[in-house]
């Protein structure tokens, strides 16, 4: 059985992939121009700003676009056919390359609520995933 590829996890990334692991969800936040930015990175992209901060973020956004994975050449991935693989704009503003979740592939559309949950792929890696919204209780 093959492995699924993992992110690499860089010194700048590295407080993301620890925070998934403890089920939050955090953004990069420019005090310069007052924007969140995603994915992490070392300078702020709208104004070369040095400072950026790591914020909380709210873990709600909608489905900006996805697509549903049906078929594909045989991968560690087989085993969830059928799945989703989505860009959600959080309430933030920034859109995060993601999967939908908890829900059947053809219930899925674009502008639907959804909030974060989190799929622990290993011990180092803790995915950031999104449900929609009311679907179950909050966990
Ligand atoms: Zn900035």
């Amino acid at each position: 059985m093959t492995v699924k590829p993992t992110p690499p996890v860089d010194a700048w990334s590295k407080p993301y992939w620890t925070a998934a692991q403890e089920h939050r969800l955090i953004l990069q936040f420019c005090p310069d121009c007052q924007h969140h930015v995603f994915y992490p990175r070392l300078y702020c992209p709208h104004c070369d700003g040095e400072r950026l901060a790591w914020v909380e973020a709210s873990g709600r956004g909608v489905v900006y676009t996805f697509t549903v994975v049906r078929n594909n050449a045989p991968s560690a991935f087989s085993a969830d056919l059928p799945f989703v693989i989505a860009v959600v704009r959080l309430a933030e503003g920034v859109q995060m390359m993601t999967n939908i979740v908890g829900c059947d592939p053809a219930e899925v559309y674009m502008e639907m609520p959804v909030e974060v949950v989190f799929e622990k792929l290993n011990e180092a890696i803790t995915l950031p995933k999104f449900r929609p919204v009311n679907k179950d209780s909050k966990g």
